[in-house]
């Protein structure tokens, strides 16, 4: 189906994309790399009058590396951060998780933040913001802030980004060499969404568990992560009944939705499953380059 009408702006800087967005209010939408926003604009599901697309603005196209964090620029593409070093060896999970986002020529036009941004619970970068309690940063005409993973995925396709704000960027804390993580999901096709997927983490010093998060995709509104589950890990040696004891926490915790392309009791069958075998393949990838 064709694009309904729609007034096209391309603005040179970051500060007239704000200005553009303070302007038209609920009427605008930003276009990053579209993989989401023109299927949506396609299907008449609630088209915006304007779209302000940002893909020119240099100043969103850096991936950078501090002591403590990486932070992927708005207009980082997927494939970008796939293949960067600096991702896969101080973030390990977000370049575990690259590689199951649709497939690679969706990866060559979509953004990290879009995907952020868009919300879909069940894609995986929601929930490796949220395993990696990372830190999204807003700005405005009126000035700019940073949300913590937990307040920012709000429900279905909602976040805390106002109307007149651009997601500009996401850190992801910086890991050492004891953590790793890696993301696991069951889906009926390669690169197609997930019917249930965990993005799981993992800190181990010597034989013990020092640090553990299972943020599970989706089964709910939004990323779900189960703080039993990791309580239970914690100061553990890693072994498979150690990741059995925390599936079993899974499968009493989680309440799982079902839709047309799962039942409930299925979705959760699959969490305690990807549970044991997210966590062992989180150990395995420790120390090893992502
Ligand atoms: C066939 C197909 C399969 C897919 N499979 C998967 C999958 O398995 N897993 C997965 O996670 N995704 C999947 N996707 C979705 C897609 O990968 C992402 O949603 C997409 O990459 C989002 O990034 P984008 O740059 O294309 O965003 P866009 O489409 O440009 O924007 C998406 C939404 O986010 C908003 N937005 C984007 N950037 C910003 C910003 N910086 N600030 C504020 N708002 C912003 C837009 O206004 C829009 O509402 C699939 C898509 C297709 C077409």
């Amino acid at each position: 189906m064709k694009n309904p009408p729609f007034h096209y702006h391309r603005p040179a800087t970051l500060d007239e994309a704000l200005a553009l967005l303070a302007e038209f209010g609920d009427d605008g939408k930003i276009l990053a790399g579209g993989q989401s926003l023109l299927p949506v604009m396609a299907l008449r599901l609630g088209p915006p009058a304007h779209v302000i697309d940002i893909g020119t603005l240099e100043e969103l196209k850096s991936i950078e590396v501090s002591d403590t964090a990486v932070t992927i620029g708005a207009m980082v593409r997927h494939a970008e951060a796939e293949h960067s070093a600096e991702v896969a060896e101080y973030t390990p999970l977000v370049a575990a998780a690259l590689p199951h986002v649709g497939h690679r020529a969706i990866r060559n036009r979509g953004t990290v933040v879009g995907s952020i941004a868009h919300a879909d619970s069940a894609a995986e970068m929601p929930a490796v913001c949220l395993a990696t309690s990372a830190t999204m940063h807003l700005a405005s005409a009126e000035g700019t802030r940073n949300v913590a993973a937990p307040d920012f995925f709000q429900g279905f396709f909602t976040t805390a980004i106002e109307p007149n704000e651009i997601l500009t960027g996401v850190s992801f804390p910086a890991w050492g060499p004891t953590t790793s993580g890696t993301v696991v999901e069951v889906s009926r096709r390669h690169g197609d969404y997930a019917m249930c997927g965990v993005a799981c983490a993992l800190d181990v010093a010597d034989n013990v568990i020092n640090g553990a998060a299972l943020a599970f995709f989706s089964v709910a509104s939004t990323p779900v992560r189960i703080a039993e589950a990791e309580n239970v890990l914690l100061g553990q040696a890693p072994s498979e009944a150690t990741y059995q004891a925390a599936a079993d926490v899974v499968t009493d915790t989680l309440e799982p939705e079902g839709d047309i392309h799962a039942t409930a009791a299925y979705r959760l069958h699959l969490a305690g499953v990807l549970t044991r075998r997210g966590l062992a393949e989180a150990h395995d990838r420790i120390g090893v380059p992502a």
